[in-house]
């Protein structure tokens, strides 16, 4: 067990909640079983860490965009050859799209359109060469434009791609679309073979291999991308040893999006990743926690305030925000720690809003 050695709470839930793999028993709150399980993965080698070493966010629309780390001749090793991720044999340089800097809009084809429930679609961009791999560092983001006929201003939104950044060939977008919202809506219209304009990266948390001990990830809805990312790097680097809980918060099942690339983390490192699961409106046959995400959920599963080295990250619609974290001020400005964490006795400087 990595968290807490005693237990704070009476309920099964939370009797079981801090343990991990290590430990003998089931888990009630490891609600979700794995579809299958998946074969152990090869770590791969990390992309370099952006130029910052702090972990501040950045507006979207004035970010000075990753331009001296991630300028034209960064290279990124990648699959290309197939072989097993990060084996010396098959790594081979690769370009990074998103270099950032002034290198502005790239103008990517949409390759392929998948559904995934009734608003929220996965959308493959081709980048502009098919050896080139996504490049960003994690954490960041990709900020999309369009300006639509009569459209007075261009519309500008981030989204935090969900394929691997090592990757060739495309980057890949997983959108919800908001009823009137015009990103969305617009990503939404798009038909393969049309065009949507992207760069990147727009740097968030910049993550290093054992940055921290033990990271909690608390997301609602597609507050689930950048943990997703985070979650992804970190496994993907055999150095990395970082423990990672999630704590995801949907309306409904179907609603829980990356379910699959969550349970296959869970099954390959039982020991280091756990996912908790909670619905607003639950099933008669949910085994998962009911409701909002609460105080008590999270005192039981997160790690510690008082431990030493570890932090807590929030994503997710602005009522989840403000009861878990308090909004951030602005991209550039987290603001003060409120909510559910403060009151449970997180600092600032261990919490982190996307
Ligand atoms: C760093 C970052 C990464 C993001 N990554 C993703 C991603 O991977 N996938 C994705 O689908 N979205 C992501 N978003 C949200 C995305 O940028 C847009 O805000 C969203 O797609 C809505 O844009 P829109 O123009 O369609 O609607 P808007 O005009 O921005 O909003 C339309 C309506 O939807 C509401 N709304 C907007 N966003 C949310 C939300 N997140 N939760 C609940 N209600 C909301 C608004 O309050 C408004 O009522 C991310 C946001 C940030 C800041």
């Amino acid at each position: 067990m990595f968290a807490r050695s005693t237990f704070r709470a009476a309920q099964p839930l939370r009797m079981h909640a801090r343990r991990f793999a290590t430990e003998t028993g089931p888990s009630a709150a490891q609600t979700a079983k794995p579809a299958a399980a998946a074969a152990p993965k090869t770590a791969a080698t990390p992309p370099p860490p952006p130029p910052s070493p702090s972990g501040g966010g950045g507006n979207a629309t004035t970010y000075v965009l990753g331009a001296a780390v991630l300028g034209g001749g960064a290279y990124y090793y990648s699959t290309l050859s197939g072989g097993a991720k990060g084996s010396a044999a098959s790594k081979q340089p690769a370009q990074a799209a998103f270099t950032g800097g002034d290198q502005g809009f790239l103008s990517l084809k949409l390759a392929e359109v998948v559904d995934v429930n009734h608003n929220t679609k996965r959308f493959r961009f081709e980048l502009p060469e098919k050896n080139q791999v996504p490049g960003l560092p994690i954490a960041s983001a990709v900020l999309t434009k369009f300006k639509g006929e009569g459209d007075e201003k261009a519309t500008l939104r981030p989204y935090t791609p969900i394929n691997d950044e090592n990757e060739p060939g495309y980057v890949e977008l997983l959108v919800k679309q908001y009823p009137g919202g015009p990103m969305s809506t617009h990503i939404h219209n798009l038909q393969p073979g049309q065009t949507l304009d992207i760069k990147g990266p727009l740097p968030k948390y910049a993550w290093a291999e054992n940055k921290h001990d033990h990271i909690g990830l608390i997301a609602g809805g597609t507050g689930i991308t950048p943990m997703f990312q985070l979650a992804r790097g970190i496994f993907q680097n055999a150095n990395d040893k970082t423990k990672v809980t999630v704590v995801f918060g949907n309306v409904s099942k179907e609603d829980i999006l990356l379910k699959k690339e969550l349970e296959e983390l869970e099954n390959t490192y039982p020991q280091r990743f756990r996912a908790f699961y909670v619905l607003d409106k639950a099933p008669k046959d949910w085994q998962g926690n009911t409701g909002f995400i609460t105080k008590d959920l999270l005192k039981t599963v997160l790690p510690e305030p008082k431990s030493e080295n570890i932090k807590i990250f929030v994503c997710g619609p602005p009522g989840l925000m403000k009861a878990i974290s308090g909004n951030k001020v602005s991209p550039k400005d987290q603001g003060e720690l409120s909510g559910a964490l403060q009151e449970l006795g997180y600092s600032k400087d261990q919490v982190y809003k996307f």
